[in-house]
């Protein structure tokens, strides 16, 4: 009844030039299995919109203040006006190399939803925490924190992406048992924040080393109702893969 949902998070890659030459080259095999779509750098977000049929484009990032004092920073304003309906929060790159929090994160997708913008908000342990055996805590600690005070109904449209820190761009992927459970508690978490309906109806990602090969295993699993892939997802070759192992 999820739809399933499969986005490339581009992180600092791809010039406009580069954006706009996968789009064409990808757009075309996009099928409705799921929603597909790409996070290019905030400079691609206009062509990449302005070519994109079937893809969807999402930004990186976005700021929670309307305007102001801010250098370097970009508005949910600016990104509206790019034709951009979905954008990445909290990645835990965000989280590590800006000091982003749960606080910030929360804030963002408060002024994202308030302009009509659906975020994936991206939630995942460290290899410390996993090791530690803290996943359950610290996972449901953010769910907690990046979503609570949001719209119910903004909530159950919204993605959340579960991503092992220590997963991310190591070719380390989580077991499917791992990826499973964990789905299955954020899940959880948001049906303690807003009930059975709305949990029912919120899609769940895993993200870490997905690629062509292992997609399918993960996509089968009851709670893992899509993917966010980075390296994966930069070559057209590749993505077209992952969208031809979506039946
Ligand atoms: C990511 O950037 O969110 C990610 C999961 O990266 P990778 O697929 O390369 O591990």
């Amino acid at each position: 009844m999820r739809k399933p949902i499969i986005f490339g998070n581009w992180k600092m890659n791809k010039t406009n030039a580069q954006a706009l030459e996968f789009v064409n080259g990808v757009d075309g095999f996009v099928t409705d299995k799921a929603d597909f779509g790409v996070a290019p750098a905030y400079v691609a977000l206009k062509d990449a919109k302005a070519n994109a049929k079937d893809l969807i484009i999402a930004a990186q990032n976005v700021h929670f203040e309307a305007n102001g004092a801010y250098t370097g920073e970009i508005s949910v304003e600016m990104l509206k006006e790019l034709g951009t309906e979905w954008v990445v929060l909290g990645h835990s790159e965000r989280r590590q190399y800006f000091n982003e929090t749960d606080a910030d994160v929360q804030k963002k997708a408060a002024a994202s939803i308030a302009a009509g913008i659906t975020p994936i908000v991206c939630v995942g342990e460290t290899l410390f925490e996993f090791e530690a055996d803290k996943t359950e805590r610290v996972v449901r600690k953010q769910v907690a924190g990046c979503l609570s005070g949001l719209d119910a109904e903004a909530v159950a449209n919204l993605v959340i992406a579960y991503e092992p820190v220590w997963a991310i761009g190591t070719g380390k992927s989580a077991t499917v048992e791992i990826a499973q459970n964990t789905c299955a508690l954020v899940r959880d978490e948001v049906r303690n924040l807003f009930g059975d309906d709305i949990a029912s109806r919120v899609r769940v990602q895993y993200g870490g080393s997905v690629n062509p090969s292992n997609i399918e295993e993960y996509m089968s699993q009851a709670d893992v109702d899509g993917a966010l892939i980075g390296g994966a997802s930069l070559e057209v070759d590749s993505f077209k893969a992952i969208i031809d192992a979506i039946k």
